[in-house]
C-alpha cells in the first residue's frame, strides 16, 4: 500500500498546508467529489434504514458539555473553553451526542417512536497535539458519520444486529476490508462513568451482539460512558485504528433525563446507542486512498469519465457524449489538447476508470471505444450502449468497471 499523503498530493484530493494549521486538511475538488458521493449514499442506506437527519453546531455551551460529561472526563482532548463573558463560555463540540439529547428531548417521546434513531454527519473538534497529526488520518476538525439510537432496553440486541449488518453493507459497497472486530471494555482507573450492574449489562449485551462473529476483547478501550464494538482496520504502514463503531450508554439518558411514555402510560429512559457506519470521512478516505491504491470504485471516483476526440472533427461528437453523460449524472469531461496516448495516460495516471476515445470512423457511426483503467479496450459500441454500462456500474456501485 502507498502512504495516502502522497497519493492525496499527487491526485489532488486534499491539502495540508501549513497557514491553514496542523491536522487542518482541506479538500480539493477532486476529494470533495468523492466525499460527495460517499455522503450521499450513506445518507441513502440510513434514510432507508429509518434514520432521521438533523443538523446541530459545531459549537455549544459550555453548561452542555459540563452536563454531558465531557468536560469533566474528556477534557484532555478538547480545546480550550472559549470566554465571550463571564457566563458566556463556548466550546467545540468533541461529540456529537451532547446535541442529539436536545433533538431527543425537544418534545416529550412515546414508546411507540422507539427506536428513535438521529443521524448527522457533522464537525467535531479534537485538540491532538501536533506531533501526531498527519494527511487525513490523524486530525484536529473531524467530519463525523455518526447517529444515536434511542431505544428500550429490549430492543438494544435487534438494533445492534441491523447496525451491524448495515456497516457491513457500507463496508462491502465502498471497498473496506476490516483488520478484525474488538470489544472495546473498561479498563482499571477512575475515568469511567456508571456502575458495574450497568457495564456488565451492556457488555452481555453486546457480547451476544457479536455472537458468531470472531472478535478480540481491548481491555481499557471503552468508551468513558460503555463498552463498544469497534471494527478496525489496517493503514500502509500496519497501524491499526478504528472505523466502525456501536456504542451503549446508559449514563447520558441519566444525565439529560430522557423519558418516554411507556404503553402502560409511566415514564421510562430510553437506552442510548452511538454509532459509526463509515467514521470520520477524514479517516475514512485516508484508507480509502492507501486500499485502492487511489483507483476508488467507480461510484465515487472524482472524474468517472473523460472524452477524448482524436481529432477537432470529432470535437462535437465528444461534447455531445459528454453532455449525455454529466445529463445522466456522470461526472464527466472532455480533453482535447495534447497527442490521443499523452491523453491517455494522464486519464489513466488520474485513476480515471473510463476513457472514452472517439476517432473518425467512431464519430461518423456514432459509436464510442471505452478503455477502462486496468488497461482493458472493449470493442467500438454505439454511444447509448456505453453509457448505459458506465451508469449501470455506477449505480450498482460495483467494484467492477464492466
Ligand atoms: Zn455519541
Amino acid at each position: 500500500m502507498v502512504d495516502h499523503r502522497k497519493l492525496g498530493r499527487e491526485l489532488e484530493l486534499f491539502h495540508a498546508d501549513p497557514l491553514a494549521g496542523a491536522g487542518l486538511p482541506i479538500w480539493l475538488p477532486a476529494g470533495a467529489a468523492a466525499r460527495h458521493a460517499v455522503e450521499e449514499y450513506v445518507r441513502e442506506l440510513e434514510r432507508r434504514a429509518g434514520y432521521q437527519h438533523v443538523y446541530s453546531p459545531p459549537l455549544g455551551k459550555r453548561e452542555l458539555f459540563e452536563l454531558s460529561g465531557h468536560l469533566g472526563y474528556f477534557a484532555d482532548d478538547m480545546f480550550p473553553v472559549m470566554r465571550l463573558s463571564a457566563d458566556d463560555e463556548f466550546v467545540l463540540r468533541p461529540a456529537l451526542c451532547p446535541h442529539h439529547a436536545l433533538v431527543y428531548r425537544a418534545r416529550g417521546r412515546s414508546y411507540r417512536e422507539l427506536p428513535l434513531r438521529i443521524a448527522e454527519l457533522g464537525g467535531m473538534y479534537r485538540s491532538e497535539r501536533s506531533g501526531v497529526l498527519g494527511g487525513l488520518s490523524r486530525v484536529r476538525a473531524i467530519s463525523l458519520n455518526d447517529a444515536h439510537n434511542f431505544c428500550t432496553f429490549e430492543q438494544v440486541g435487534q438494533e445492534v444486529a441491523e447496525i451491524l449488518d448495515l456497516i457491513r453493507a457500507a463496508h462491502s459497497a465502498l471497498g473496506v476490508r476490516p483488520a478484525g472486530f474488538r470489544l472495546s471494555l473498561r479498563g482499571p482507573g477512575e475515568k469511567y462513568l456508571g456502575d458495574d450492574e450497568e457495564w456488565q449489562r451492556a457488555e452481555g449485551l453486546l457480547r451476544s451482539a457479536l455472537s458468531g462473529v470472531s472478535y478480540v476483547e481491548a481491555e481499557g478501550e471503552a468508551a468513558f460512558y460503555g463498552p463498544k464494538i469497534d471494527i478496525q482496520i489496517r493503514d500502509a504502514a500496519g497501524r491499526e485504528s478504528t472505523l466502525s463503531t456501536i456504542q451503549l450508554d446508559f449514563d447520558k439518558p441519566e444525565r439529560f433525563d430522557l423519558s418516554y411514555m411507556d404503553s402502560d402510560g409511566s415514564r421510562r429512559r430510553p437506552v442510548m446507542v452511538h454509532r459509526s457506519l463509515i467514521g470520520s470521512m477524514e479517516r475514512l478516505f485516508a484508507y480509502l486512498i492507501e486500499v485502492h491504491a487511489g483507483a476508488f470504485p467507480a461510484w465515487y471516483a472524482p472524474e468517472q469519465v473523460v472524452v477524448l476526440p482524436v481529432g477537432p472533427d470529432q470535437a462535437d461528437a465528444a461534447a455531445e457524449f459528454t453532455r449525455n453523460c454529466v445529463v445522466a449524472g456522470l461526472r464527466a469531461r472532455s480533453v482535447s489538447d495534447g497527442s490521443v496516448g499523452a491523453r491517455i495516460r494522464e486519464a489513466i495516471q488520474r485513476k480515471v476508470p473510463y476513457v472514452a476515445v472517439l476517432g473518425a470512423r467512431e464519430a461518423a457511426e456514432g459509436r464510442i471505444s471505452l478503455r477502462l483503467r486496468d488497461g482493458q479496450r472493449l470493442d467500438p459500441m454505439a454511444a447509448a450502449d456505453a453509457l448505459r454500462l458506465i451508469t449501470g456500474v455506477v449505480a450498482s456501485r460495483s467494484a467492477i468497471l464492466r
